[in-house]
Parts: C-alpha cells; sequence; structure tokens
C-alpha cells in the first residue's frame, strides 16, 4: 500500500527524533552556542534556579529543538514545546503558562510568528512570571494577575531580526546558530549511523557530508536514503557508490543544491537574466512562499557564492551561471 505523505512525514519525524543527541557533550559543532549554554547551564545549576530565557536563532535544521531539548535534560527540568503559529490567541498562550510548573522549559518554536498580543503576555510573563488571566466577556471581563513559578523559555526562530525588540530583550543571550562544516557532518553521520546499524564507510560519510548543505537533518536524511539504496539495489553497505547512486535518485547534485535551490537559481538566470529581482517575485515564480525560499534556499546559495543580495534585490553570481553550465548574458554596450 501507498504512504500517505502524513504517515511519511511522520516516519521522517520519528526517525528524526531517534537521532537526536540528548546531551550537550554529544551535540557536534557549534562550539560557540555550546560554550555559551553549558556556562548558563552550570551557572543555574549551581544556584539552584532555572537557566535564564534562551532565544535560539538559526536555519531548518541546525539543531534548535535538539538544543531546546539538551537544556531540559541538562538541568532536569521537563521540557513542554509549542510554536508560534500554534498559538492563536493569547488566551492559548494563558492556557499554556498558567499549567507552567516550577523549573519547566517551555520551548516555543517559530516565535516570530506568536501574534501580537500573545507576544506582550508573554513578555511579561518572561519578565515578572505573571500572567493575567481574563475572566468574563466584553464590560464585564476582568483581569485577574496570577503568579508564575520561575521556569525558562527557550525560543527558536530563524531570524533573530524578526522578533521585536522589547521581546528579544527577554531573553539572557540569543544563540546563532551557523552551517556545519563537512568535517563536523561527518561526525553527525557517524554517530548516526552507528545508532540505525548502518555500515557507513568513511568516503561514503564524507561524500554525504560534502551534499548535505551544511546541515545535520539533511546529512541525517541523506544517510538513511543511502541506506535504502544500499539495502535494496547494493550490497548492503552504504559505500561510495551507494552514496552517489542515491544521491542522484533524489536530485542532490554535486554541490549538495537539492530541487528547490536549483529551481531558484534557474529562475534567477534565466527568467530574470541574472537579476536583480525581489524576493516575492523569485518566490512567485519558483510556486513557494517567500519565507520558504529566503530561509530554506537563500542562505545556503549566499554562502556558497552562487547568489548575491543587493539593495536592488537578487543577483546570481559568474558561479551560479557557470554550476548550472549555461553562459552568463553579454554585458550591455556601453
Ligand atoms: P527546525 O527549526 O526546522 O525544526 P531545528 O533547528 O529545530 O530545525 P533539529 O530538529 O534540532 O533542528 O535537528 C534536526 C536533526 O538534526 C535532528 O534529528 C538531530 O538529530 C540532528 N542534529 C541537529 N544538530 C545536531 C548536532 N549538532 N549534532 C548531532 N545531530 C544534530
Amino acid at each position: 500500500a501507498q504512504l500517505t505523505s502524513a504517515e511519511a512525514d511522520e516516519i521522517e519525524r520519528a526517525a528524526e527524533a531517534a537521532l537526536r543527541p540528548r546531551r550537550l557533550a554529544e551535540f557536534v559543532g557549534q562550539r560557540v552556542v555550546r560554550d555559551q549554554l553549558s556556562l548558563v547551564l552550570e551557572a543555574a545549576l549551581a544556584r539552584r534556579r532555572p537557566p535564564d530565557h534562551v532565544l535560539l536563532a538559526g536555519g531548518p535544521g541546525l539543531g534548535k529543538t535538539t538544543l531546546a531539548m539538551i537544556v531540559a535534560s541538562e538541568v532536569g527540568a521537563a521540557l513542554r514545546l509549542t510554536s508560534g503559529p500554534a498559538i492563536q490567541h493569547a488566551g492559548d498562550l494563558a492556557a499554556i503558562l498558567s499549567s507552567v510548573q516550577e523549573n519547566d522549559v517551555l520551548f516555543i518554536d517559530e516565535i516570530h510568528r506568536l501574534a501580537r498580543p500573545a507576544e506582550e503576555m508573554l513578555y511579561l510573563a518572561m519578565e515578572d512570571f505573571r500572567v493575567d488571566v481574563v475572566v468574563g466577556k466584553g464590560a464585564g471581563a476582568t483581569a485577574i494577575p496570577l503568579a508564575l513559578p520561575p521556569f525558562t523559555v527557550v525560543g527558536a526562530t530563524t531570524r533573530a531580526g524578526l522578533l521585536p525588540a522589547p521581546l528579544r530583550d527577554r531573553f539572557g543571550f540569543t544563540g546563532y546558530l551557523d552551517f556545519y562544516e563537512v568535517a563536523e557532518l561527518e561526525q553527525v553521520l557517524e554517530r548516526s549511523a552507528r545508532l540505525l546499524r548502518a555500515e557507513l564507510t568513511p568516503a561514503a560519510g564524507a561524500e554525504i557530508a560534502s551534499r548535505s548543505r551544511g546541515t545535520p537533518r539533511i546529512a541525517n536524511r541523506l544517510l538513511r536514503r543511502v541506506q535504502d539504496w544500499a539495502q535494496v539495489r547494493g550490497s548492503g553497505v552504504a559505500d561510495v557508490d551507494a552514496a552517489r547512486a542515491a544521491l542522484e535518485v533524489f536530485e542532490v547534485d554535486e554541490r549538495g543544491l537539492d530541487r528547490l535551490d536549483r529551481g531558484v537559481l534557474r529562475a534567477l538566470c534565466v527568467r530574470f537574466r541574472g537579476g536583480p529581482v525581489g524576493l516575492g517575485t523569485l518566490a512567485v515564480a519558483v510556486g513557494e512562499e517567500p519565507e520558504t525560499v529566503e530561509t530554506v534556499a537563500e542562505p545556503f546559495l549566499v554562502r556558497e557564492g552562487l547568489i548575491a543580495r543587493t539593495p536592488r534585490g537578487r543577483v546570481a553570481t559568474a558561479e551560479a551561471w557557470a554550476h548550472l553550465g549555461l553562459e552568463p548574458p553579454a554585458p550591455p554596450d556601453t
């Protein structure tokens, strides 16, 4: 029977959860954020107080949820998960906050997408450990202040700049997660292969790592596809041939660009003659939300030197044309 896409997503999520490091010492790379966190967590443990609120900023799949879980497990606290888009009304947040227990870690994913009234309620709760619960409706409504036990908010956002300053200021520090080095991804893959009982050769690990867009989630996902290929079409060993063949099946090119990345590059070069073109226009051309193009595809393409952001919009670099195997247009006559 065919899997529905919801079932397939569920399987991917479960596979991902199984590979999550549980302790800070197991977390690969991101040395700066790791140092910052270990200091804050150790100090909190010594003071027997919940750690300061932490904001984590970085692209999808770089480890924000994993770090939030690590914060909770390192201080022995319970973790509660929610997200900006899941909180539609301030009342939803009031309900969550009023059930928070002492020392809990409340993880709010996509915190930049909280609605304004919820945001205001949140920073009051973060600063004063207090929430106003509104009882009744209309003219008869009254706000009953409720004291909250000390707890820790861990917020995650793809761009810290999207958060309003008053909310940003409530966090004790912001950890910025960057793309991982290839060698770090090799370590992630080696650990994952061990957990999955997959036989991954070092050369195959290096091949997958260099084509994972600097992102552990992608590395782990590609590892599972390579393992699939090895089992079904290969010798069972995830070697370099299996890696190359599987990556070809899943349309990941030698530089790690996937369908969306190449779609963006192609639209920029072919449709818009190399730009400059605005983000919104580019997103429409590839049939994606501007936020997806901006947070998923663009940071990697910029880091790879394939596109550049200018005040007038996105432009393709000479490397972009070369990567697509196209000739850049001749410069206009002067
Ligand atoms: P999103 O915001 O899109 O949910 P995220 O930043 O929260 O992404 P995670 O869900 O934490 O990303 O990580 C994705 C996967 O990558 C997890 O399965 C986790 O095991 C793995 N991973 C992330 N960072 C690391 C790391 N530093 N070391 C080992 N594995 C990691």
